[in-house]
């Protein structure tokens, strides 16, 4: 829900007022935080045709879609990196599986896992809602099944399935990532809960936990160079290195060096 100005401040004071130092400090972040996200949210272009009935079903029906934000970074990502055969674990209603189909154009294809029934009904009906049933493969099934004999060359992998699972995920996955494509993680960050900026929620302590792993994983991994960005609920961008970048600067620098 969107804050006012008055409300910020009002928030800030009270904040102030009743809490310790170290609090107020914290409190204060988190506000300033969601006032930019309130400012970004103002200012990037609206959903419009089956994208808007898509999020607006979302919100109504909680369905958990990437958040707007997010949205309008993958449509940039896919569209600049010239994607045009997309992996997607996390089907939902097909609200990202529209974004990546409408940022690839004419040619794109998506490869999308789901294994809930109702959102698979539901996905397929949005897809030829969209007029793009032709340019979608829906497999159905758990992702950890079905990535043991998933074939491929993917240009672009998106990850937005169990969040505990993410580690096992991309390492079913990373053989199907094309060098020099591009793995996209979404709710990295866990709804704060990952960097200790809100508090872990007891019944959450694994999925956190698992998540620090994961992104400690495919930051630390030889094959990828990461940046993780904290917008929406956080978002890794991980790079797959080909030959050539995996043996990295550093190395040719030494080599170099030794031969000399
Ligand atoms: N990517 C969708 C979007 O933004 O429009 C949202 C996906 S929603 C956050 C996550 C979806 O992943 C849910 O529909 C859930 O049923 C599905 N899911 C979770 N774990 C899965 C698994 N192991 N295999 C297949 N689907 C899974």
């Amino acid at each position: 829900m969107k804050k006012s100005k008055e409300t910020i401040n009002n928030t800030i004071n009270n904040t102030i007022s009743n809490t310790s130092n170290e609090c107020e400090k914290e409190n204060r972040e988190i506000i300033v935080r969601d006032h930019a996200k309130d400012f970004l949210l103002d200012i990037l272009p609206k959903d419009r045709g089956i994208l808007k009935e898509l999020r607006d079903y979302g919100e109504e029906h909680h369905v958990p879609i990437v958040e707007e934000e997010v949205a309008a970074l993958i449509k940039v990502l896919t569209r600049t990196s010239g994607a045009k055969n997309v992996l997607e674990i996390g089907t939902a209603i097909g609200y990202s599986g529209c974004i990546f189909l409408e940022a690839m154009g004419e040619g794109g294809k998506l490869t999308t896992i789901e294994r809930n029934e109702e959102m698979l009904r539901l996905a397929g009906e949005n897809f030829r809602k969209a007029g793009r049933e032709n340019s979608v493969r829906i497999l159905p099934g758990d992702a950890l099944e079905i990535l043991h004999y998933l074939k491929g060359d993917y240009d672009l992998i998106f990850l937005d399935g169990a969040k505990g699972h993410y580690r096992e995920m991309l390492d079913l996955t990373i053989s199907l990532l094309k060098p020099g494509g591009l793995l996209i993680s979404d709710n990295i960050l866990f709804k704060g809960m990952v960097t200790g900026e809100h508090p872990v929620k007891r019944r959450k302590r694994t999925i956190v936990n698992r998540m620090r792993d994961y992104l400690k994983y495919i930051c630390d991994h030889p094959l990828l160079d990461t940046s993780i960005i904290p917008i929406g609920d956080g978002v890794a961008l991980s790079y797959r290195k080909n030959e050539v970048e995996q043996k990295g600067l550093s190395e040719r620098i030494e080599k170099k060096e030794d031969s000399e």
